[in-house]
């Protein structure tokens, strides 16, 4: 029986969802579900009251090194990239698609609950383009082809084959806990490779209904396999085991250079998807009404807690006042509340008590270093004490090399700065180890081209923020990462090229 309780606020908890999180959670490895070896486990909680959801199964070691045979045995009898053709695996990816779709309300809840997300943005943006992916990348298996090389040698014939990496480590954060899985797992699978998921400490149940849903939907036992557990136990020895061909990670440049480091033996495959520092730019001649808001929402949109924020904020001087003004109008109006609230708020509270601490200290950074803010800057107390609830907060004085301006703060903190001309505002805007995106507000035809050549980030937004498609490349110049996710770009990641040479004369 379900012991668990809320608060007599929130939307009806769904009987799917009381019954899952009642139930045991364990790793889903060869298709079959099991207990680590130790018995280990560790618990997720709703970061909107503190309380506990669940006990979820802490994958160690040898819980990783079972769960990679699984998966290697899987791939190497070729039950998914051999013994189906594209078009059968494309079926069953798009069938995943349709469960995602007809699962929505519970999964929206389950990150909901586990994340602090508003259930309403959940269920209308993370869900739905979670299973748009998986539907992009159903088409692309019957697409993934070789070529064929007109060589400079006579009587030979040269072509190419595209095959699967193999066993994939995926490692996933917990902004977007069910997307995020998916940008990864979708072109792996489309690729023909077989799956670990490791997702977040924080933010597990999304991803261990995921697997409820492959076996839904049929796919061979040990095509997909989770290990729920910590970064530094289930993470390394994913990263460490030589039977995993690539790692796919998102989360935090040191994490990443960790997993360089530790991925360093077995030289295998790595990509990064990480965080950001991003510029967004508003010249005077945009339409003002449209950037405020747009930058109001590109920082505090999932609560700054995105890789993509629009955290480093530079207006033109003439309109600083007017924009800054205009911004905290607009800050001011947003509700701040519990995520599954009945009277949904617009931003929930961050992930965690540690993320809480992290973020309250790079405020305190910004006023020990001499800036001030003009709006939020405080942990919200009252009825949602419990929870980790921070004001959004917009910094002023604050000068490019301090702290607050030039780290990443993964919260709803933006720096506002700024800035006279468009060659100085390039040049600052570019002063940054990150380069994961960058925006620019204007009417300048001119300017927008050659921002976009010019700024150094995987994305540019002119006249909007945070945009992306499953279609469009997506990924980090510089310590925002190697290599691109989503589009065509993803299934080079997920793919090795093989040069076949025949003599024929
Ligand atoms: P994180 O601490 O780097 O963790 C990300 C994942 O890596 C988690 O699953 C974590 O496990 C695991 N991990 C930790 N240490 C590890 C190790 N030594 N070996 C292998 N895996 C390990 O990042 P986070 O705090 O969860 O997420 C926030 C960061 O992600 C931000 O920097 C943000 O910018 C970035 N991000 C980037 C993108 C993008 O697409 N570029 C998207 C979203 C977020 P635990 O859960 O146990 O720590
Ligand atoms: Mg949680």
């Amino acid at each position: 029986m379900n012991m668990l309780t809320f608060p007599d606020t929130y939307v009806e908890i769904l009987p799917e969802v009381r019954d899952f999180l009642a139930g045991k959670h364990q790793l889903y490895i060869g298709g079959r579900w099991q207990s680590a070896l130790s018995g280990a486990t560790f618990e997720t909680i709703d970061p909107s009251t503190g309380r506990l959801l669940a006990h979820i199964a802490s994958a160690q070691a040898e819980d990783v090194d079972v769960a990679v045979r699984a998966a290697r045995a899987t791939f190497d009898s070729g039950a998914w990239h051999l013994k189906l053709t594209p078009s059968e695996r494309g079926k069953l990816i798009w069938k995943l698609a349709d469960l995602i779709e007809e699962h929505a309300p519970i999964l929206a809840q389950l990150d909901a609950l586990d994340n602090g997300k508003p259930v309403t943005k959940a269920r209308n943006v993370d869900v739905p383009l979670s299973a748009e992916h998986f539907r992009y990348y159903a088409g692309w298996t019957t697409k993934i082809e070789g070529a064929t090389i007109p060589v400079n040698t006579q009587g030979m014939f040269n072509y190419t084959l595209r095959e699967p990496v193999g066993v994939c480590g995926l490692i996933v954060p917990w902004n977007y806990p069910l997307l995020m899985a998916a940008w990864k797992i979708a072109p792996a699978l489309a690729a023909g490779n077989c799956i670990i998921l490791k997702p977040a400490e924080q933010t597990p149940l999304s991803a261990l209904y995921l697997a409820r849903l492959f076996e839904e939907a049929g796919f061979p036992p040990g095509v997909f396999n989770v290990l729920t557990g910590f970064g530094e136990t289930a993470g390394a020895a994913l990263v460490a085991h030589p039977g995993i061909n690539k790692v796919g990670f998102t989360g935090s440049v040191g994490v990443a250079k960790t997993i360089l480091r530790n991925s360093a033996d077995t030289l295998k495959r790595v990509s990064l998807e990480l965080g950001g520092k991003s510029p967004n730019i508003i010249f005077a001649d945009a339409d003002l009404e449209q950037a405020v808001v747009g930058a109001t929402w590109a920082i505090f949109g999932n609560n700054g807690q995105s890789c993509t924020a629009g955290s480093r904020l530079y207006i033109q001087r003439n309109i600083y006042d007017r924009v800054l003004t205009g911004m905290s109008d607009q800050a001011a109006k947003i509700r701040v509340g519990m995520g599954m609230q009945i009277d949904q708020p617009d931003l929930g509270p961050v992930v965690s008590q540690e993320q809480l601490e992290t973020v309250m200290g790079f405020i305190e950074a910004g006023y020990n270093h001499g800036g001030k803010s003009v709006i939020g800057g405080k942990r919200v107390g009252g009825a949602l004490a419990q929870g980790y609830f921070i004001e959004p907060t917009i910094f002023v004085d604050v000068q490019d090399h301090m702290k607050i301006a030039r780290e990443e703060i993964f919260g709803p903190v933006v720096c506002a700065m700024p800035f006279d001309d468009a060659d100085e505002v390039l040049r600052r805007a570019n002063e940054t180890p990150y380069g994961l995106a960058a925006g620019l507000w204007t009417r300048d035809l001119q300017t927008a081209h050659r921002f976009a050549a010019q700024m150094q980030a995987g994305t540019i937004w002119v006249n909007t923020w945070g945009d992306t498609d499953a279609a469009s490349p997506f990924g980090g110049y510089k310590q925002s990462g190697h290599g691109r996710e989503m589009g065509k770009e993803a299934i080079d990641l997920y793919t090795e090229v093989k040069s076949v040479w025949i003599k024929t004369g």
